[in-house]
């Protein structure tokens, strides 16, 4: 049985050729499945119902399995996704009160083999890349669900992006063509994979590209992310001034506060010092705890310290708000097991 989710609009109409089907089929499925996210081939109301019976000998809308899905009391809700080979992801859908804006935070692999100290996924080791359709298929999981269209989308879910870059452009590319959302209104973050962020820079993407920076320096941030001795954050600099100039983007710098590890005062004025000429926002993320690790939250003393420092060095800063802590939804700590 073939899966309709994740083709593109020439991919229907190939289909509708074989099937002897007018062009104008494939629009009207392409719409049912992007537009009005359903979840069956009985849904698309506006085919006969011969034509439906005849396609849902050969297809099917989706071939994944909500295994489960939590509300958060802030209404973020998370799925944990199964795909056909048993492997699953969890994607989260947020939305905040005051804005028209819902946002998807997408996984782009099963686990991650960067393996940074203080997160969830790392701590799983690295199973497999998510093909472009997999990754598609979370925001339709959440589009079927809600029967809402996703407006924004975050690469912040579990996995690397940058190390499964062909199917995150791809993606990019469906979710801007097919799902009618913005380039602008997509973020990718990184870990800071140099030849990726080099490689992105030759595109003309309009995404956002945020670098997971998380330390001033060589040796606190080494002692986070494992990644800084391969690709160390002097290097990492040169690649950001490259990609701003190549671009002219502007960049968002995330930082993890972590108490009394990297949110002091000389670290904050150690930032700014490293920020300065970078074209960038910079988003502060409070440590969510997760367990197996030594770290703890800032105070929210430290973190308005620390943003004025940043802010007083001419920077635009933003405080990240914590979403579905409740049911394990906050970023890193996402694990996509069923335990
Ligand atoms: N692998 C990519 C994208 C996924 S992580 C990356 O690392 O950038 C999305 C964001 O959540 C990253 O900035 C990541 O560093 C952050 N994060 C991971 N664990 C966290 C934790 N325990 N508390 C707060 N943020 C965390
Ligand atoms: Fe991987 Fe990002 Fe988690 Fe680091 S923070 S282990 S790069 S998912």
């Amino acid at each position: 049985m073939e899966v309709l989710s994740g083709l593109r609009l020439y991919e229907f109409e190939k289909i509708m050729e074989d099937m002897g089907a007018t062009k104008f089929r494939a629009r009207q499925i392409h719409n049912w499945i992007y537009s009005k996210s359903v979840s069956s081939i009985d849904e698309m109301t506006d085919l006969a119902k011969s034509f439906r019976e005849e396609l849902k000998t050969r297809f099917k809308v989706t071939d994944t399995v909500v295994k489960r899905k939590q509300a958060s009391s802030d209404g973020t809700l998370k799925y944990l996704i199964e795909f056909p080979d048993g492997e699953c992801v969890e994607t989260v859908l947020m939305r905040f009160d005051n804005r028209a804006n819902l946002t998807a935070c997408v996984s782009s692999q099963v686990g991650c083999a960067v393996n940074c100290s203080f997160c969830a996924t790392g701590k799983q080791g690295f199973r497999r890349n998510l093909t472009y359709r997999e990754i598609i298929e979370q925001v339709l999981t959440i589009q079927r669900d809600t029967g809402l269209k996703v407006t924004n989308i975050v690469f912040m879910g579990q996995g690397e992006p940058l190390l499964n870059l062909d199917n995150v452009l791809k993606a990019l590319c469906i979710f801007n063509e097919d799902f009618q959302i913005g380039a602008r209104r997509i973020t990718i973050s990184t870990s800071g994979i140099i030849p990726k962020i080099n490689e992105l820079s030759e595109k003309e993407l309009q995404s956002t590209l945020a670098i997971s920076l998380h330390a001033p320096n060589h040796k606190l941030r080494a002692e986070l992310m494992p990644i800084e001795n391969r690709y160390p954050i002097d290097k990492l600099k040169e690649a950001l001034v490259n990609y701003i100039n190549k671009t002219g983007r502007r960049i968002t710098i995330e930082y993890i506060l972590i108490h009394n590890f990297n949110d002091t005062t000389e670290c904050a004025k150690e930032l700014a010092y490293y920020l300065k000429d970078l074209k960038c926002n910079i988003n502060l993320i409070p440590y969510n705890s997760v367990s197996d690790t030594k770290y703890t939250k800032s105070s929210n003393n430290d973190i308005m310290k620390f943003k004025y420092i940043l802010e007083h060095s001419g920077k635009k800063v933003t405080v990240r708000l914590e979403r579905g802590a409740d049911i394990d939804a906050a970023c890193g700590q996402l694990k996509g097991n069923t335990q």
